[in-house]
């Protein structure tokens, strides 16, 4: 019997529809779809294959609605928030690379200086990696392996998903655009199941995978595909610091923290899990802080379209934030709001939740929570504040908040993070010309921005000698004129280096 899946809507806890576990068998049939497709598909050129981005986003912009209420119903997020987190970043970046990827895939002239002079250029050409593997989590369902997926295609590789098995439909809803936008049989397919059809995708020997997860399916996605050398772009949990200093604009930092710690019910790599305040303005602040979580409404996000607040994924996740607030209550940290489920729902919502009187020594300051709590902490002095910020096993982004730019930008600097935003947080995901990645447990390789779409490519150098030269000064046979070939060099890298100092 085939072995199936079962969606369920997380805010009412009531089934949507089932999916079929990919099989062994068909996962190798979809790689081998994939590797075929993909030469027609690369043999199109950037020209041959912008039509049907075209295509995609002018059918996204005309059903983004319908999409964002599809997200929101396996996700639980916020009807809005599918709009401004999943939607319209993904058909900006649809956008964005159907444009500027003609100018970053196209031959990139190198200067090689002398050699010129003697009939010489070198290029970089950008051939497309091939087939890639792109594993996503259920957080951001939609925008994550989209933009992903939006990048391979682009560059000219054929792609195949296996989205997360919380949010299987979401992954199906991807593959009914691409095909509704006419994209080319085997150009992009899905494969439905768990890890295990995740670690089959990986030993595939596709030409590389593209993961975004936690840090323990990281390490194991890692260790697979060590085994045939697949390269791999890890993105993984974060810890993200934020830090309030004295001159900051309490109202917009209170605002800008809840916020960030709040969005998505906290599930989000990038939410504010850690708030550092200076201790001279933590009176006024935590009163703002508490003041904006109060007026959050939760609940039901289709039933009431302007809802704050959804539910989380699941059981498992719920009771990983539970753990974490009673752990920090057990240690001396007080619950100033929140710390339970709320009475009146029925499926997996959390209350926005803030702690304070919290250290390092607590789960909720090391661990990622992924949940809707905000611990906050104080600091004396910004070396204090800067330590505390990097005292993580993570790095993927953090932020500054203060009126004074120049001070924020010098303790951005000293921040071990992707990225470092100021006076703002999370929101640079949906900036598609900004890079996108961490270092630390964070992972490592970027998606997004320029530096992201080089991770779908192969650099490959062409160098050319127009033969003017019919025997080299370094070939064989070695003899006094190669050593007077090689002490003009060396002569001429002298008086180069004297005439630029
Ligand atoms: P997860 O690691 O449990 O699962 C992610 C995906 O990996 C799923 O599709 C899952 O089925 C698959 N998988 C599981 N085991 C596998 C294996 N052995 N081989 C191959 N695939 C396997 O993560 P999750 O719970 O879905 O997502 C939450 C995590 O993702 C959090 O840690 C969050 O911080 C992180 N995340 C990071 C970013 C980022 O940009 N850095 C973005 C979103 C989420």
């Amino acid at each position: 019997m085939t072995e199936q899946i079962v969606s369920i809507n997380p805010s009412t806890l009531q089934p949507i529809d089932n999916v079929n576990v990919t099989t062994s068998e068909g996962l190798l049939e979809i790689v081998k779809k994939a590797r075929k497709a993909q030469t027609a598909w690369q043999d199109m050129g950037f020209d041959g294959r912008k039509p049907f981005f075209n295509r995609l986003s002018a059918y996204m912009l005309d059903h983004y609605e319908e999409i964002a209420r599809f997200i929101a119903r396996e996700n639980g997020k916020p009807y809005l928030e599918a709009i401004l987190a999943e939607v319209y970043p993904s058909i900006d970046v649809v956008n964005y690379y159907s444009k500027r990827a003609e100018k970053l895939l196209s031959d990139k002239k190198i200067p090689i200086r002398v050699f010129k002079l003697m009939g010489k250029k070198s290029y970089i050409m950008y051939k497309p990696a091939g087939v890639i593997g792109i594993i996503s989590p259920w957080n951001y369902p939609f925008a994550i392996p989209f933009s992903e997926i939006i990048m391979a295609l682009v560059a000219g590789n054929t792609v195949i998903l296996k989205p997360s098995e919380l949010t299987p439909l979401i992954g199906k809803k991807i593959q009914e655009l691409l095909d509704t936008a006419g994209f080319p049989e085997g150009v992009f397919s899905v494969v439905f199941g768990d890890g295990r059809i995740g670690a089959e995708l990986v030993k595939a020997r596709l030409s590389k995978v593209i993961f975004t997860g936690s840090v323990a399916t990281g390490r194991k996605i890692m260790a697979t595909a060590a085994e045939n050398l697949t390269p791999v772009v890890l993105e993984l949990g974060g810890k993200d610091p934020m830090i309030v200093l004295k001159d900051a604009d309490l109202d917009m930092s209170a605002r800008g923290a809840v916020w960030a710690g709040f969005m998505n019910s906290g599930q989000t790599c990038a939410s504010v899990e850690r708030l550092y305040v200076d201790e001279s303005i933590k009176d006024r602040f935590i009163e703002l802080v508490m003041q904006y979580t109060n007026k959050i409404r939760q609940g039901d996000t289709l039933e009431n379209e302007s809802t704050d607040m959804g539910s989380m994924i699941d059981q498992r996740q719920l009771s990983i934030v539970e753990n974490h607030v009673k752990d920090a209550a057990a240690r001396g940290a007080r619950v100033l709001s929140g710390g339970r489920r709320p009475d009146n729902l029925k499926g997996y919502f959390y209350k926005p939740t803030v702690l304070v009187d919290v250290d390092h020594s607590m789960q909720v300051m090391t661990d990622e929570t992924f949940g809707p709590v905000l611990p906050i902490m104080t600091f004396k002095t910004e070396e204090q504040a800067i330590q505390l910020a990097n005292d993580s096993r993570y790095a993927l982004t953090a932020s500054v908040w203060s009126k004074d730019i120049k001070r924020a930008e010098a303790i951005a600097r000293q921040l071990v993070a992707g990225t470092v935003t100021v006076n703002d947080h999370i929101m640079t995901y949906g900036i598609p010309e900004t890079p996108w990645g961490g270092s630390k447990e964070s992972g490592f390789g970027r998606t997004h921005a320029d530096i992201g779409l080089m991770e779908f490519v192969e650099p490959v150098h062409i160098h050319v000698d127009k033969a003017w030269l019919k025997k080299k000064p370094w070939w064989y046979p070695y003899n006094k004129k190669t050593l007077q070939f090689l002490k003009i060099m060396l002569w001429m890298t002298k008086k180069m280096k004297f005439l630029m100092s």
